[in-house]
């Protein structure tokens, strides 16, 4: 009898999830452990719903998997390349892979001020505390620093649960980058009627514990900073050696695989493609799904299974994007399959509806595909691609 392979998968977030429960069902001689940090499932792209108390329900992530996943609740320390071997809890335990799936996500650690007065939206653990510290101080002077589609949730969330508090939302460039005009003027007038606060071209360059100060030497004074920009990667993907962008995200090609270590496919938050043909890619749930869906569909491939999907190179189309504005508002707009928006938008009931259906759709999907291929996306317009050689595009690195 052949000896099983061990699959590690390094993450237990959307892309995670996905990659071992689409792996599960492949007939093959593989053992599949999933390592995650937490039992809870970081749903976080409610994050800004547990900043404002919003938020109903919670999962946990032995309930998303597939029975045949082995779960490792351990801190991933670092990956040992050479030896295949992935070290955790300070060193004090290790488990030995063949194969392995690295989607950790992003780090969500606080660069700046205490931990009373900031919290990074990404950390669930700090939306969580700050709640706490907001629901005793109603009339807060809140800042929400970066205007991007988590910016603008957590602001218009936080303005409608605590209509009490002055909530500033802080933009580095023009408001709006991303949306069409139709949407942008949809969320700007939201956000005035909700008496947000919108600083544009506003480049922060210091934090203190009560104020923030921009290029222009413009002082934007807080009680509570909530921090919704300048995402960084796990810090594992570089402290273990392997080539990364500036911001800490793994470097893979379009099969998503490691240059000089297929064995190691990265999916989610936590990698980059760096092959020609992948620029419009951007940090999301949306992306993350199919990237997690894709790299068990090429381990599936490589390890002798049938699979079209994993024999050829990775391929993801934006349909649109969504912000919610509160419970009872939203823009989704429509956009090319770059991500570059289009005219087309949705606003106030249809819009909640719809953003509600994407948010249990990503929940539905884990749980589906713990028994059938259910998750699909849109490839990228063939006569739009360009992909290159399998060779990695050094020369993007900064
Ligand atoms: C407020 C907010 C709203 C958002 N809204 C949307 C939206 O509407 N649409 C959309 O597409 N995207 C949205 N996003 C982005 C989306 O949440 C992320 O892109 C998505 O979570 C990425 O999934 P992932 O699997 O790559 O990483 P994650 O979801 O971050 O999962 C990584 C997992 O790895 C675990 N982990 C990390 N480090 C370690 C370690 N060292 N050891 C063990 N375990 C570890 C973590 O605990 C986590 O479970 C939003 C994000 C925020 C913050």
């Amino acid at each position: 009898m052949s000896q099983l392979k061990t699959v590690l998968v390094a993450g237990g977030g959307y892309a995670g999830i996905i990659a071992a429960n689409r792996l599960a069902r492949k007939k093959l001689p593989i053992r599949i452990l999933l390592i995650t940090a937490q039992d809870r499932f970081q749903e976080r792209i409610r994050n800004h719903q547990i900043l404002a108390g919003t938020l109903k329900r919670t999962y946990s992530v032995r309930s998303l998997l597939h029975k045949k996943v082995e779960l490792i609740l351990a801190k991933i320390e670092k990956i040992d390349k050479d030896s295949k071997t992935v070290i955790l809890n300070g060193g004090s335990s290790s488990l030995v892979y063949d194969h392995l799936v690295y989607s950790l996500g992003v780090q969500g650690s606080l660069g700046a001020g205490s931990k009373e007065t900031y919290v990074r939206v990404e950390n669930v653990a700090d939306c969580e505390r700050m709640h706490e510290i907001i629901s005793k101080n109603r009339t807060a002077k809140i800042t929400v620093l970066g205007a991007g589609l988590s910016g603008i949730e957590t602001a218009s969330e936080l303005a409608v649960k605590f209509p009490e508090s002055a909530v500033t939302l802080i933009d580095a460039g023009r408001f709006g980058a991303g949306f069409s005009a139709g949407a942008q003027s949809k969320i700007r007038s939201f956000l005035e009627h909700n008496h947000v606060k919108i600083l544009e071209n506003s480049k922060i360059i210091r934090f203190e514990e009560k104020e923030l100060i921009d290029a222009d030497s413009r002082k934007i004074g807080h009680d509570l900073c909530i921090v919704a920009g300048g995402l960084s990667a796990s810090k594992v993907g570089l402290d273990s050696g392997f080539r990364t962008n500036p911001i800490g995200q793994i470097y893979v090609n379009q099969f998503l695989e490691v240059e000089g270590n297929p064995e190691i496919l990265g999916a989610g938050d936590c990698a980059q493609i760096v092959s020609a043909g992948y620029g419009h890619l951007r940090m999301s749930c949306a992306t993350a799904l199919p990237m997690g869906i894709y790299a068990a569909e090429r381990l599936a491939y490589r390890l002798g299974a049938n699979s079209n999907k994993g024999s050829l190179p990775f391929s993801f189309a934006y349909l649109g994007r969504n912000v919610s504005l509160g419970r009872n508002d939203g823009v989704i707009q429509e956009s090319e399959p770059d991500d570059t928006p289009v005219e087309k938008i949705w606003t106030e009931r249809s819009a909640v509806w719809i953003k509600e259906m994407i948010c249990k759709f990503t929940i539905l999907s884990l749980r589906l595909e713990k028994y059938f291929d259910f998750y699909f996306w849109k490839s990228f317009p063939e006569k739009k691609k360009r992909f290159s050689t399998d060779r990695l595009a050094t020369g993007s690195e900064k």
